[in-house]
């Protein structure tokens, strides 16, 4: 449900033939290759890959904070509503950047400042978007503290960063998302620095807040477990670019591309007694200098000619899914 209109299944987020490229003396990196897909209200979609697939690097181009100069956004669209994100000016981007869509970073030891309190911290959005101040700040600071599980919130907030637990400290950093209670939230890797008794609290809490919210999330993600846990859809993500897009309840059922499989294959399951983990032959590939055609053909144990020659189109496998593989041209 969109929580503007009311409407069922309304586009929130829409992207269209993203590219971010980072131009180094060694050539240009193709980050993020022309990326294209949607985000519903409401709507848990993730981003899967391995580590240099461009998902971060996607999340970043949303919120428009490539590092640059190295990085630039070449081409593409960022349809927010009905605003091209890309083409507003610095002022209009704050308006919705922090507001409107907000991003948990994997790292909480890096976006918290430790020389402050956490109540500070955690005010400061609230203050800059909202410009809520004096005791009207505070009182949601706490219930943003309250709604993250932070117990003695009037207590803890005039603590230190140092003061938490790893897992205390990373919902901190959810409640600093959070406290401006955007329609958009990017989560990118939150759960990695967490024991996974930890992680497990984590996940259930954020999916607990983003239900009883109706906030739309992009999580990234390189854990196909937590895609099960956490996720209405999810695109994969090889080379800068998705190859498969999917209702959750399907990939795990009936993945197409060979890669989505093969990523399958390499979660571990509890009782099957493998003398090995499966594990994707050869590393992704150097972004400046992607293969031609299909850039997974050199991992691929279905690579047909065809598929070092010409890039896959783009299927349609049934409702909104799709894959980029030419054995499902065939
Ligand atoms: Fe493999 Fe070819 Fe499909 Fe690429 S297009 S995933 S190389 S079968």
């Amino acid at each position: 449900m969109d929580r503007a209109s009311g409407k069922a299944d309304s586009t929130l987020l829409r992207v269209e033939g993203l590219k971010t490229y980072f131009f180094q003396r060694s050539g240009v990196l193709k980050a993020v290759d022309g990326v294209s897909f949607t985000v519903k209200a409401g709507e848990v979609v993730g981003l899967v890959g391995e580590s240099g697939s461009g998902k971060s690097m996607t999340c970043l181009s949303l919120m428009r904070l490539v590092p640059r100069p190295a990085a630039r956004i070449v081409e593409g669209e960022v349809w927010f509503d009905d605003r091209n994100l890309l083409e507003l000016d610095e002022s209009e981007m704050r308006e919705y950047r922090g507001r409107r869509m907000a991003m948990i970073m994997q790292d909480p030891q890096t976006s918290l400042n430790p020389v402050f309190m956490i109540g500070d911290q955690v005010a400061e959005p609230v203050k800059l978007h909202l410009k809520e101040r004096g005791r009207q700040a505070i009182e949601r600071v706490l219930e943003t503290l309250y709604a993250v599980r932070i117990p003695s919130p009037e207590t803890r907030l005039k603590q230190y960063p140092h003061q938490f637990s790893g897992g205390m400290r990373q919902r901190v950093v959810a409640a600093m998302g959070l406290s401006t209670s955007p329609e958009l939230l990017i989560a990118d890797e939150p759960t990695t620095s967490l024991d996974v008794t930890i992680q497990a609290q984590f996940l259930s809490l954020i999916r607990e807040l983003q239900r009883e919210h109706r906030t739309s999330v992009i999580w990234v993600t390189h854990d196909l477990g937590i895609v099960a846990q956490m996720c209405d859809r999810v695109n994969v993500m090889y080379a800068g670019r998705i190859v498969e897009s999917s209702a959750v309840r399907r990939i795990y059922k009936d993945p197409q591309h060979p890669y989505t499989q093969a990523l399958l294959d390499s979660v571990p399951v509890i009782g099957n007694r493998r003398p090995r983990l499966y594990q994707i032959d050869g590393q992704p590939p150097d972004l400046r200098s992607i293969p031609s055609g299909c850039p997974f053909w050199p991992r691929c144990p279905s690579a047909m000619d065809i598929c070092k020659e010409q890039y896959p189109p783009q299927t349609a496998t049934g409702g909104d899914d799709f894959v980029h593989c030419w054995l499902a041209e065939q």
